[in-house]
């Protein structure tokens, strides 16, 4: 088989780690299998380099920051490669730019085009573990870009899904999706199996074991995906097609979000257009807008509100200041949290969502925002109850049975 593993911040943590990490490589070598195994930065790493290019400007060159980052995998791919060789394997590292991974120039979270194997191809038939830096690609002019945060897990998947690999295995620090983040509640459950659609909502509301992108590219080239842990042997979480899934709960999981930020625009002109303003100018910097509420016009003034990512923040204030003049205010509150239900049967299941709000409400919970899918609900509460409204929410629906 073709086998890709990605192994995550943790469990490339330091020295040690990467030595375990370099077992479990071999491990799967020696039954037989080719590997590409593609690595994140250690734990923290990424972390501690976005803040060395913040020291400079609250807004630094993007292209900079993208050399600065992409450093961070380079050291552990490299590492790894170490690390086989010494255990008497052939291995060898290779960047972005030397696995071939061509992206559009966003930097910071660029998207990957496509995937040019030719050399990927090549290391295999020499029977070499190929270790990739994840997180990182080249744009059509050479230049460095980095996939935005958790970045790795794309990587590893449209690698697999290029190679047609057999199997994507996503190794991390718990050993599988849990029915809500099991840090927040210890009665979450381990999902043996949960379809691509459940898993793309819980990574998009915040559950951060897999990145949204990764899922969205799984479905869609079919890759069989599995989440795992690097510490233990214990079987993971296949995530599949949904006619795969014999049980389908009405609700899956429930997913936590703390890095949105609230934007309040008060007494906005109330006419054709006014939207497309705000919001073109948002997507022509590429921000990630959610959940978006306009409320009923009076006196021909409207408010509007929105979520964008925490960190997004300081760009947006930038870009919207334009509007300044012609709005009451803009306020920005990063004191939210939102939390989110998912279920593939909530589409055939009436009720859901008010048994949330009796919930909360029950809690003294005041909900902000709404937004519904016909798999999800999402809410935007006071980031202080945050963990609070988690284990309710698990508990009400009876996750933990
Ligand atoms: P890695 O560095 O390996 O990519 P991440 O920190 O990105 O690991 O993702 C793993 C973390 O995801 C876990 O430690 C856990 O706290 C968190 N997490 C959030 N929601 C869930 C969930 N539903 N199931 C499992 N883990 C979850
Ligand atoms: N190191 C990057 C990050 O911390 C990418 C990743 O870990 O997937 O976001
Ligand atoms: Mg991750």
């Amino acid at each position: 088989m073709l086998i890709v593993q990605k192994y995550g911040g943790t469990s490339m943590g330091d020295c040690e780690r990467i030595e375990n990490v370099a077992n479990r490589v071999l491990q799967t070598k020696k039954a037989g299998h080719s590997l590409v195994v593609v690595v994140s930065a250690m734990n923290g790493q990424t972390d501690m380099l976005i803040n060395y290019t913040k020291f400079f400007s609250k807004l630094p060159n993007e292209r900079e920051v993208d050399m600065v980052l992409s450093s961070g995998e380079r050291i552990t791919s490299a590492l790894l490669a170490i690390a086989l060789e010494a255990k008497g394997q052939k291995a060898i590292s290779l960047s972005g730019r030397g696995a071939g991974i061509i992206t559009d120039s966003i930097h910071t979270k660029a998207r990957i085009e496509y995937i040019d194997t030719r050399k990927i191809i090549e290391l295999l038939e020499e029977d070499y573990i190929v270790v990739v830096a994840g997180f990182q690609g080249i744009d059509n002019k050479g230049e460095v870009t980095t996939l935005g945060r958790g970045g790795s897990d794309l990587s590893a998947v449209a690698i697999a899904g290029t190679l047609k690999a057999d199997l994507c295995e996503i190794y991390t620090d718990v050993d599988g999706v849990y029915t809500t983040d099991p840090r927040i509640d210890k009665n979450a459950k381990k999902i043996h199996k949960i379809s691509y659609d459940e898993m793309l909502e819980l990574a998009s509301m915040g559950a951060k074991v897999l990145l949204n992108r990764s899922v969205e590219l799984a479905k869609k080239w079919d890759v069989a995906l599995i989440t795992r842990s690097s510490f233990t042997q214990v079987e993971g979480t296949l995530i599949t097609k949904e006619e795969n899934i014999m049980e389908k709960p009405i609700v899956s999981g429930i997913a936590l979000d703390k890095n949105q930020a609230r934007v309040s625009i008060a007494d906005v002109d109330d006419r054709p257009g006014i939207a497309a303003e705000i919001f073109g100018v948002l997507a022509d910097k590429n921000i990630n807008v959610d959940m978006i509420v306009q409320t009923i016009g009076r006196d021909g003034m409207t408010d509007i509100d929105f979520t964008i990512p925490q960190t997004e923040v300081d760009i947006s204030k930038k870009v919207l200041e334009k509007f300044q003049n012609s709005v009451d205010s803009i306020d920005y509150d990063c004191n939210i949290a939102k939390v989110s239900i998912v279920g593939v049967g909530m589409k055939s299941h009436s009720g859901v969502a008010s048994t949330a709000f009796k919930a909360l409400a029950k809690e003294n919970i005041n909900i902000m925002m709404i937004s519904t899918s016909e798999i999800k609900i999402s809410m935007i509460i006071n980031l202080k109850y945050a963990e609070l409204a988690v284990r309710t929410l698990h508990s009400v629906y009876e996750l933990d049975k």
